[in-house]
């Protein structure tokens, strides 16, 4: 038995084999084969595999975000079976004597490099979709899954730390827990675990072996622990804690149904954060009141370019009609910094997290931002949808996105596509500015919602993704409690709400702290919905709020 620590960033205890998270490495071998036929019967199956594998994709698509995001996979699945593409494989194979894989990347190389040069856009578009069939392919001929995992078995799933983009791909009904040697609390694999209501432990270091690969190991969510061939006593140990922490959730589902609602009749709403459609499912099996944050980013960084208006629509609707006139704020594209999509083309910068992210990529290119809110505004005929903009910093920011907003309205009434009558529009409070000029942008907006990964980062000028920095990354900082304050009396003054949407909300340590300074709503994982209805029921705001804001400002 051997037993690692790192830091719990999702509580649970699960138990199941290691698996290293597989990434398709740049070197593609280039080798000469004797015997065509068996490579071309490699090839065959590599590319029924292919086939099969988008059929899959393409009823996860469909019931997760509708017919027209599925779409792409139907005209992959075609594309595979092209005959001049499939032809010019063969010929490379039997004429050249090439293996498999080199075949399919100079075929792929050849038609990407045809499709780019051509003057209708739409055919130059499908340059991206032949790199992608082709590196599928290959992917399979090396035996690299897509979707990082290839285990007919759920597994505890190891890795350094997985980007935005492989999270959103990740087959989830395959992983059981995450181990990750760096990461940190806010990174997306935390968030994920944290959606998904299983355990994760990052920062484990060079304690994580490949070596561990395929073996039984337990995981330990709230104390970090990875055990890998537990012996008996630890097997009984946390088996033990397995079953209790299934019974507090028995528990816990007692909870549903009920108002989020403290003994001396204070409310909260409190709503779910999540990143696309799937997630929907956690919202609804764990009561959550509505969505207060949906990441739209994620849906620009599942693909290889960008979501089409429709595709978003499709992706909007869906989750605006599942929360059945519920609010659900989706937030505009928050990407740059740690989520990175390459088709933005967009430069590297020294420092990205003050770099050109955010609503400064919206206020850059109102093509993208155009199309994002023609969609949004579509679905606001389907339900309570709300806007959010990320990353704000002046009163003249918002001022030219509800320019921006009014023209796209118009621009669609003129269409005569069915729209909500009202929209409401928010900001979220994530830099220091926006926190000193909230007075100000309370009078431009319907509410306010703070991220508090992003204003602990900047108030404190601590890298939020820095692995050795936990010590300074502190939440509960005054310096952060204070600016929940200031902008949630300034929200009041105004007479808007405002909401917590970091994950700072979810922390039950400070749900008493929330409700003393004047927050209306928790948007948290859909997981953490049932304990912190618990924690709000279980609090007397008149006994405390006194005594927190004296602690706060002596
Ligand atoms: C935040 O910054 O607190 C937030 C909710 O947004 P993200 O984590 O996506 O930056
Ligand atoms: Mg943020």
């Amino acid at each position: 038995m051997i037993t690692i620590t790192g830091k719990g960033v999702s509580t649970g205890v699960a138990v199941g084999p290691l698996y290293f998270y597989r990434r398709a490495s740049g070197e593609i071998p280039r080798t000469t084969v004797e015997d065509s036929v068996a490579e071309l019967a490699r090839f065959e199956a590599a590319k029924q595999t292919a086939i099969e594998q988008l059929g899959k994709l393409y009823e996860k698509a469909l019931a997760e975000a509708g017919e027209e995001a599925a779409i792409l996979f139907e005209t992959h699945q075609m594309m595979l079976e092209d005959l001049d593409y499939v032809e010019s494989i063969q010929g490379l194979i039997e004429g050249d004597h090439l293996n498999a894989e080199a075949a399919v990347s100079d075929t792929s190389a050849q038609f990407a490099e045809m499709f780019a040069s051509m003057d209708d856009s739409y055919m130059q578009a499908r340059a991206a979709d032949v790199k992608d069939i082709s590196s599928r392919v290959i992917g399979i001929l090396m035996g690299v899954a897509q979707g990082g995992i290839d285990s007919d078995v759920p597994v505890i799933l190891a890795s350094d730390d997985l980007a935005p983009s492989e999270t959103v791909q990740l087959d989830k009904s395959k992983i059981l827990g995450f181990v990750t040697s760096g990461g940190s609390g806010n990174s997306h694999t935390a968030i994920l675990a944290r959606t998904m209501g299983i355990p994760a432990i990052i920062g484990v270091g060079d304690q994580l072996k490949e070596a561990f690969e395929g073996k039984e190991v337990f995981v330990d969510g709230q104390t970090g622990e990875v055990v890998v061939e537990a012996d008996d006593v630890s097997r009984e140990r946390l088996s033990k804690k397995q079953s209790k922490e299934r019974a507090r959730r028995e528990l816990l589902d007692q909870l549903k149904g009920k108002p989020n609602e403290t003994l001396d009749g204070k409310n909260m709403m409190v709503y779910c954060n999540i990143g696309n459609p799937g997630d929907m499912d956690a919202v609804l099996a764990n009561d959550g009141g509505g969505i207060g944050l949906f990441r739209s980013e994620f849906l620009y960084l599942q693909g290889d370019d960008y979501p089409t208006e429709e595709q978003q629509f499709q992706a909007y609707k869906t989750v605006a009609e599942r929360m059945g006139g519920k609010r659900v704020i989706i937030r505009t594209l928050d990407i740059g910094a740690d989520k990175q999509a390459d088709y933005f083309g967009l430069d590297k910068e020294e420092n990205p997290a003050m770099g050109l992210r955010a609503i400064r990529i919206c206020l850059t290119r109102p093509e993208v931002f155009k199309t994002q809110l023609r969609a949004l505004y579509r679905a606001s005929a389907y339900g309570k949808i709300a806007i959010m903009f990320p990353m704000i910093t002046s009163v003249w920011e918002v001022q030219e996105i509800k320019r921006i907003c009014a023209n796209i309205r118009a621009e669609l009434a003129e269409e005569g596509v069915p729209m909500a009558d009202y929209v409401e529009l928010g900001i979220m409070i994530e830099t220091p500015s926006a926190v000193m000029m909230s007075d100000r942008l309370a009078r431009e907006v319907d509410f306010f919602s703070v991220g508090t990964n992003d204003l602990t980062q900047y108030t404190l000028a601590v890298d939020r993704q820095g692995n050795n920095l936990d010590k300074f990354y502190d939440a509960h900082h005054p310096a952060v409690l204070r600016m929940l304050k200031m902008a949630a009396d300034n929200a009041h003054a105004a007479g808007i709400w405002i909401g917590i949407c970091g994950e700072l909300g979810a922390d039950t340590s400070l749900t008493e702290t929330f409700f003393a300074l004047g927050i209306d709503e928790l948007s948290v994982s859909p997981s953490a919905v049932l304990p912190l209805r618990g924690a709000i029921r279980a609090i007397d705001t008149t006994a405390s709020r006194d005594r927190i804001l004296a602690e706060l400002y002596e």
